[in-house]
């Protein structure tokens, strides 16, 4: 072939070792929880009013959405408790699944949110969800070319795929296909991290980026 583009999400490291390469990425674990009915919300529904902005706070450190008839809660780990995926490998049972509830990561949080929004507390949860996604140390995705390898490009660490789903399959076709990009991507080039970053650095960097990006200042 006369490209080769590797977009493995949770295999990346993996992946990148069978070219030789160490991909600085590795996933975390991340959860949310959505409600039962809120009556609240259904309320405004009745009412015809718009859906709510995502509500993001430094109190509780995560986002809190409309969903459904309820409200979706999802916290930021804080380093200390965030647990990542598949550290020596993806496990051959894992297709894209989900994994279990860990109430404990952000109970802080939860403490947070029901003091700024008191609804959350007074219905069901209705579900959990808890999963692996790529993470690199500045929280940006890695795409353009590989180092060293010639048309092999990468599109990994996507840490957010409605997020970047887009702009990724945009800007690397283009690269590909133009030479070039029509605005500046370096922010996302694969190579701006240099040797140094092997697992033991970005896992402690990943740690420390996604732990603490909500923290208030
Ligand atoms: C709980 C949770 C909440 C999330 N919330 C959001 C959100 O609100 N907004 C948002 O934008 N994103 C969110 N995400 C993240 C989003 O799911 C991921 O960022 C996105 O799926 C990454 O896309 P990807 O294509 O890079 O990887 P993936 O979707 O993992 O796809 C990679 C594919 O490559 C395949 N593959 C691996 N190795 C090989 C190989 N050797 N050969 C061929 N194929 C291979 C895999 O089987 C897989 O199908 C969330 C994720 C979780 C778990």
């Amino acid at each position: 072939c006369e490209h080769l583009i590797c977009a493995t999400g949770n295999y990346a490291r993996q992946t990148g070792a069978l070219l030789g390469l160490e991909i600085p990425a590795i996933p975390i674990l991340h959860q949310y929880w959505i409600t039962e009915a809120v009556p609240e919300v259904v309320e405004r529904k009745r009412q015809g009013r718009p859906e709510m902005p995502i509500l993001r706070d430094e109190g509780f450190e995560g986002y809190l959405r409309e969903e459904g008839d309820g409200l979706l809660f999802g916290p930021y780990e804080r380093t200390a408790n965030l647990k990542l995926f598949a550290e020596d490998g993806v496990p051959s049972w894992f297709g894209a699944d989900l994994v279990e509830e860990d109430f404990e990561a952000v109970s802080w949080n939860w403490e947070q949110v029901l003091q700024l929004v008191p609804a959350l507390g007074r219905v069901g949860i209705k579900a959990n969800v808890r999963g692996p996604f790529q993470m690199t140390a500045d929280e940006l995705p890695l795409m353009g070319p590989a180092w060293g390898l010639p048309n092999v490009w990468l599109a990994e660490g996507v840490p957010g795929g409605i997020l970047w789903g887009g702009t990724i399959g945009y800007y690397l076709s283009e690269r590909i296909v133009e030479g070039g990009n029509s605005l500046d991507t370096s922010d996302l080039d694969p190579r701006r991290f240099g040797d140094y970053a092997n697992k033991a650095w970005t896992r402690e960097k990943v740690r420390e980026a996604w732990g603490t990006h909500a923290e208030q200042k």
